[in-house]
């Protein structure tokens, strides 16, 4: 399995990190997307400098549409330069949030149409969080003819899926699959077609039931991923294979088996 957006940066998690990846190793977790945003420019440092280090560690760069309000000029300048070392595979997670609107709605879309430029034009996934804003949401990423994307956390309906996959993004599922209000998310699950779905943990939020209430981590993905496959009435292993495979194929990321070689040349 492959945990397509968590936040392993040391904000997060600090002294019980390694003991989090092994356990997500053990779990038959093969690589990680390290979503680096939080705390102003330090966790994109962070996730990228995490990312050098593991070799199944892959990191994105951005800042949360909450705190976009703080940005600076210098701060697009060294996200842009930080975007170019080998191992980030993304931009974000960028996008809007109006259920908090911690930062002003015109601030985000301003933001978010910046993002979307920035990752088109250096060929990276970009990494959509979008809450209570599909709809301005999904006309940004038309405006800016947004390239290949993730709507991270997806937690709409069909008619939102259909919006996004319309405009070749993908979905990603989180442990809200597993909650017991979300049968309008798992219909959207359910209608999504195999090659365009992702499963995260987003971890350290959202535990999946049954750890709902606790930290998150990239092990627990493995109830999504279930949950996933319940809800399409295919096996656990064909849902594995799919979401694998399209989060390789969307972050370029190695394949399993030439890891080690790809590695150096990426
Ligand atoms: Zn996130």
């Amino acid at each position: 399995m492959i945990d397509s957006h968590c936040h392993l940066d040391p904000q997060y998690f600090g002294a019980d990190r390694g003991e989090v990846l092994a356990r997500a190793r053990a779990a038959g977790v093969e690589a990680f997307v390290c979503v680096g945003v939080g705390g102003g420019l330090a966790a994109p440092r962070e996730a990228v400098a995490l990312a050098e280090t593991e070799s199944d560690v892959f990191a994105t760069v951005g800042v949360h549409p909450h705190d976009v309000a703080a940005m600076q000029d210098s701060d697009w300048t060294y996200l842009e330069e930080l975007a170019r070392r080998p191992r980030v595979v993304g931009i974000g997670e960028t996008g809007l949030d109006y259920h908090y609107n911690h930062s002003p709605p015109e601030r985000q879309q301003a933001a978010y149409r910046r993002f979307v430029g920035m990752a088109r034009a250096a060929g990276l996934a970009v990494v959509s969080h979008v809450r209570d804003a599909h709809a301005d949401a999904a006309g940004i990423l038309r405006d800016e003819s947004a390239g290949k994307g993730v709507i991270h956390c997806f937690s709409g309906g069909v008619a939102e899926a259909r919006a996004y996959l319309d405009l070749g993004q993908h979905l990603s599922f989180s442990g809200i699959l597993t909650f017991k209000n979300a049968a309008n998310l798992r219909e959207a699950a359910a209608f999504a077609p195999l090659d365009r779905i992702l499963i995260e943990t987003d971890a350290p939020y959202l535990a999946p039931i049954p750890h709902r209430g606790r930290k998150n981590e990239p092990a627990y993905i493995a109830e999504t991923m279930a949950a996933l496959a319940a809800v399409r009435g295919i096996p656990p292993a064909e849902v594995d294979a799919a979401t694998s495979e399209n989060a390789r194929r969307l972050f370029g990321l190695p394949s399993p088996a030439r890891s080690a070689d790809t590695r150096s040349a990426s």
